[in-house]
């Protein structure tokens, strides 16, 4: 880590540019590197997975803890140069949003740990922290503005369908945040490392794609009440009695409302085939 090279000059040397599409920026100080290694607890003979390792800032970080590394890169150039660099990762040349994560990362115990590329970080984390039995925990860097709605407390500004959704799915905690300075070229934005733990979907009989959809139709129209959001989709008697069902105003707004609450109008509405009480 001390040794690390500045990515600007490990880019020139490869005769690059950070390429905006592919949403490059490099971290650049050894102390957040440090740090999200360390929130991340990879001990030796960990097998972890990591998103874009760019130029294996990350990656050597990962190695040096002693982790099985697997990094899925996109971009051609960065995949040629970890595999020259770093022949020990395990390297997969795809999308992370495309690859078959049962070829890439077969079993559970897995840990993701990836500064990720901003345009596909939030689908990914969605994607991801569905896979409690895969993944053992996430430590991911996004833009700041993700982190905050992905930990935001009902009531606030922030809180909407990204927050309920990321809820049901996993425990989350902020490990820190990261200045557009920490980073070659510095991102518009202000970032922040999140850390997550996905469990087992406690949604008592309400399947994903429903709770996701009730949530979705809750938050579309932030102006709305939720009865008027949820009549969007869904016919309106059958909201309201959904919704009296299970004794929450119809005229408050999605965001005051914690996921428990989501997933009891989910059940209602989908009138799951369980005894259900009442
Ligand atoms: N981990 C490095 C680079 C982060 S920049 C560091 O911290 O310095 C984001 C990285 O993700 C780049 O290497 C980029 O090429 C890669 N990338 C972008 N989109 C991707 C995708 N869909 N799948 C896999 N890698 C992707």
């Amino acid at each position: 880590m001390s040794e690390e090279i500045h990515p600007r000059v490990l880019l020139q040397r490869l005769e690059q540019k950070a390429r905006r599409r592919f949403g490059q920026h490099f971290l650049a100080r050894p102390g957040i590197i440090t740090r999200i290694v360390r929130a991340s607890r990879v001990e030796e003979g960990d097998r972890v997975v990591e998103v874009g390792p760019g130029l294996g800032v990350l990656t050597r970080a990962l190695l040096a803890a002693g982790a099985e590394v697997t990094a899925i890169e996109l971009d051609r150039d960065m995949a040629d140069f970890i595999a020259e660099e770093h022949p020990e990762v395990n390297l997969v040349r795809a999308d992370a949003m495309r690859v078959n994560l049962d070829e890439v990362c077969p079993g559970s115990g897995w840990k993701v740990v990836a500064n990720l590329p901003y345009n596909v970080g939030t689908r990914l984390v969605l994607a991801w922290v569905a896979e409690h039995q895969r993944f053992e925990s996430l430590t991911v860097m996004l833009q700041k503005e993700v982190v905050d709605r992905m930990l935001a407390e009902p009531g606030t500004r922030a809180y909407g369908s990204l927050t309920v959704q990321v809820a049901a799915r996993a425990r989350g905690r902020l490990i820190t945040s990261v200045p557009p300075a920490a980073f070659y070229p510095p991102p518009k934005v202000d970032s922040a490392v999140i850390q997550l733990f996905p469990h087992a979907p406690e949604l008592e009989g309400v399947l994903p794609e429903q709770f996701d959809r009730v949530v979705r139709a809750a938050f579309a129209q932030r102006r709305k009440t939720l009865r008027n959001a949820l009549s969007a989709l869904y016919p309106k008697e059958q909201v309201d009695a959904a919704l009296a069902g299970v004794g929450i105003d119809g005229g408050v707004r999605g965001e005051t409302l914690d996921w428990q609450a989501f997933r009891a109008i989910s059940a209602r509405l989908y009138a799951v085939d369980s005894p259900a009480e009442g």
